[in-house]
């Protein structure tokens, strides 16, 4: 094996189904599942727990696990399975979007090290994006874990909807005690990137993803103007809390095989299947039902995809702010987890400026 390659970090997503139905959700839209039937059970979740754990010794890093869905907390029996794993060595997370942690608090506060809670702005913006409702109950269970003693990061989507509010969202945020907030674009893909996946992915991963039509929304300089207007604003105040912003794709990157995630992490879905990436699921190196993970992280499968993706040869990866999160401690150094904010409002600018000049 490359000895670059080391495994210490996964996602379990949990289960594929979800209790909101979010309208920028591109896992609602055709890729959320729609009954737990194939779900992995609380053993197989621990069994490859074990497995990351005994890949990481040997790698020397401490292994992290992020909790993850659909909405991780529907999971049956997610408290067992989390009190099963916080009393190992494991760097444990979830991410969630709120609304049953009420339910779960005792778990959540006790166990988890970084608890990441989908938040995008206050009872107006996020009812708009989420629901009637929504805000009240995430802002009931955030209050229910306020003896936490993990980090709290609220995640703030930039939508359409609230982009011209991006200067005020913060305070908004801050009435819900969060230890940090990060702000990041909605996934999208344009038609042209689809289809260039697809079709890569039907030649050299020999499967297809039609799902992947899900985040379809094409360029467009007015929403990227209003971004750069609100981020600029942003930049001229002080919190008292971290405030980040996640790009898509630093303008400055020449291309987007800096991602090193396919290094050392696997996404394992609910059903089993392995794959590298938080938001696309088409292509699987193999079933952890069928196999250890320790042979799929290694095998040829998994090699041709990080052949592809360090050779830039995956479209998806231009609007991948993932690889960018802080969700591990020990994210390698190269690896930008946000920039600050005077180069992105300097390259957003230059990046429209360029596109007038094109269009
Ligand atoms: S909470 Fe997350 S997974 Fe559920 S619908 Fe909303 S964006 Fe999608
Ligand atoms: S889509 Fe690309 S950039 Fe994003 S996690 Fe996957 S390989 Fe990395």
């Amino acid at each position: 094996m490359n000895e670059q390659l080391s495994l210490y970090s996964a996602h379990f997503q949990l289960t594929g189904r979800c209790n909101l139905a979010c309208r920028f959700c591109g896992q609602r839209k055709g890729m959320l599942a729609s009954s737990g039937s194939d779900e992995l059970c609380t053993a197989d979740w621990i069994r490859c727990a074990d497995e990351l754990k005994c890949a990481a010794k040997r790698s020397g890093h401490r292994p992290e696990i992020m909790l993850w869905g659909g909405e991780p907390l529907i999971y049956p029996e997610f408290d067992l399975l989390t009190k099963t794993l916080a009393g190992q060595v494991f760097s444990l997370g979830i991410v969630t979007n709120g609304t049953l942690l009420e339910q779960h608090a005792d778990v959540v506060c006790e166990c988890l090290d970084r608890i990441f809670v989908s938040i995008d702005g206050g009872r107006v913006d996020h009812d708009a994006m989420r629901g009637t409702g929504v805000y009240d109950r995430a802002a009931a269970g955030l209050s229910a874990i306020r003896k936490r003693r993990g980090k709290l990061v609220l995640l703030c989507t930039v939508s359409d909807l609230n982009v011209d509010r991006m200067a005020e969202l913060p305070d908004s945020l801050l009435e819900l005690n969060p230890d940090e907030i990060v702000f990041q674009p909605l996934i999208y893909l344009s038609k042209r990137e689809i289809a260039d996946y697809r079709n890569f992915s039907k030649e050299v991963f020999q499967c297809d993803y039609p799902e992947l039509s899900a985040w379809q929304r094409e360029e467009d300089l007015d929403f990227q103007h209003r971004l750069s207007t609100g981020l600029k604003k942003l930049a001229g105040k002080d919190y008292p809390v971290p405030v980040r912003f996640t790009p898509h794709c630093h303008p400055l990157e020449k291309d987007t095989a800096r991602c090193q995630l396919p290094l050392h992490h696997v996404h394992i879905r609910h059903d089993g299947a392995v794959g590298f990436c938080t938001d696309y699921f088409g292509f699987s190196a193999g079933n952890v039902r069928e196999a250890s993970l320790a042979a799929i992280f290694g095998s040829s499968r998994a090699n041709l995809f990080r052949q592809a993706q360090a050779a830039g040869r995956l479209s998806i990866c231009r609007h991948c702010p993932w690889c960018r999160q802080q969700f591990g401690s020990e994210i390698p150094a190269d690896i930008p987890y946000h920039f600050d904010f005077k180069s992105i409002i300097n390259n957003q600018t230059e990046n429209q400026k360029c596109r007038c000049l094109i269009g």
